[in-house]
């Protein structure tokens, strides 16, 4: 009876480490993550709860890239099966996260509707996304919408989907509590402190170079957001990102009005936090006009404060427009962020070809999916297991022999 129970005390250490090979001589080996992301924080997390020695670089602060101007929307809305098959689970993770660590996600479900039938068509694309899957959306009649959602007033509805499963959170506060949970574990963050340089010997990484000095590692997660193709170019393999920028209006907090995530006519998107600001878009990219053509390859800022401020009033006064309670909203602050979206738009996530010490995670969603991210590559490195389900996003299918 007590060795049963002892059996299973050990497999509820989820992947126990005990068994890594490179933890078989007592020494526990030694990563460092480069980015203080949302995606670089899940992974310190797991791998130092799974017993590695993790050092984590981050060049500005703590969820200082795509993490800190993300929309945050947890979903699985994604034609491909595999690729969905993995944003459930990593939702799925959320759910435990939540408790564990506090992450106070709001789980209101997301809001989609339609005023034509141009629109209803998307709505109804959107719907096929998560059909046959134990998620399906709902289809809305206007009196179940105003019944789910007695704040909002979506105007003539032509179709209207609700999604159960989703939810949206503060990726930065999400991303301080998993920087708190590895710390507790022993991960170190060092930051600010840029990766400048990796020193290779036979093709293995000895140490990384780092504005704070030189770190010998034995391995190296790579996490840098739109910054990963410059750190890879280091270690010769090159990977091209698609530019993706997005902003959000933020509004000074209000009196609650809506849980959704609301996917509105117009391409409008909105959300409330759960200190009651809204956050939203009416253009989920720059339209594609010379004036944006900057801002459409390279990551540059609002030219000036009035055009910052011009598009964030914009946005709200659409959002508030659905929103009678908060007819009120004043705009708080834009932010303008460069989502790390690899060009075929599916994650980026193994070792690097060439460099086999060098192991890569950049993607889009990254907020859904930091925490399934997280947990695989623990298992990828710490027990030297290939997890199957990562296997459409290696980086070797950029590699110049896989095109
Ligand atoms: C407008 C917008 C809306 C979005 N909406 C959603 C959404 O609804 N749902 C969703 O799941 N995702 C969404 N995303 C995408 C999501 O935000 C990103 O995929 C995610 O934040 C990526 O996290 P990351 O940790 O990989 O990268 P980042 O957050 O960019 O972190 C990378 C970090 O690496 C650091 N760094 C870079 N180079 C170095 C170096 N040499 N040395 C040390 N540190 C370095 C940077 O300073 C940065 O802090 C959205 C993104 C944007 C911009």
């Amino acid at each position: 009876m007590r060795r049963r129970q002892f059996v299973h005390g050990l497999a509820g250490l989820a992947a126990c480490t005990l068994t890594a090979p490179a933890l078989a001589k007592g020494k526990p080996m030694r990563i460092a993550v480069i980015g203080g992301g949302i995606v670089g924080a899940s992974i310190a997390m797991h791998l130092a709860e799974g017993g590695a020695a993790v050092v984590q670089f981050e060049k500005l602060a703590p969820a200082a890239g795509a993490t800190r101007n993300s929309f945050a929307w947890l979903n699985a809305f994604v034609a491909d099966r595999h690729y969905q098959a993995l944003r459930l689970a990593s939702v799925a993770g959320y759910r435990r996260l939540d408790e564990q660590l506090g992450l106070r996600i709001t789980w209101g479900g997301y809001l989609n509707w339609a005023r034509d039938a141009a629109e209803s068509a998307t709505v109804s694309a959107n719907a096929a996304q998560m059909a046959g899957t134990p998620f399906p959306t709902r289809s809305l009649s206007a009196a179940e919408f105003t019944a789910l959602d007695p704040h909002i007033e979506p105007g003539a509805i032509a179709a209207a989907i609700y999604s159960g499963l989703d939810g949206h959170i503060d990726p930065v506060h999400a991303t301080q509590r998993f920087l708190e949970h590895g710390h507790r574990h022993g991960a170190r963050l060092v930051c600010p402190a840029a990766v400048v340089g990796f020193r290779m010997q036979k093709g293995r990484v000895r140490s990384v170079q780092t504005s704070a000095g030189d770190v010998p590692v034995d391995r190296v997660v790579v996490a840098a957001g739109v910054d990963t193709p410059s750190l890879l170019a280091m270690a010769g393999f090159t990977l091209q990102l698609r530019h993706a920028p997005g902003f959000l209006a933020h509004s000074a907090p209000l009196p609650m009005q809506t849980r959704s995530v609301c996917d509105a006519p117009g391409g409008v998107s909105f959300k409330q936090m759960a200190d009651g600001s809204l956050v939203g878009t009416d253009s989920p990219d720059p339209p594609d006009i010379p004036v944006h053509a900057q801002i459409r390859q390279s990551t540059v800022d609002f030219p000036d404060d009035a055009i910052r401020a011009m598009h964030g009033n914009r946005a709200l006064g659409k959002i508030t427009a659905f929103l009678p309670g908060a007819h009120a909203a004043t705009l708080d602050h834009v932010t303008l962020g460069f989502r790390p979206m690899p060009m075929d738009g599916f994650p980026v996530v193994g070792r690097v070809p060439g460099a086999p010490d060098l192991y890569v995670v950049v993607t889009h969603s990254g907020v859904t999916l930091a925490p399934i991210l997280g947990q695989h590559v623990r298992t990828e490195l710490l027990h030297e297991r290939e997890v199957t389900s990562l296997a459409p996003y290696r980086p070797k299918r950029f590699s110049a022999a896989a095109g």
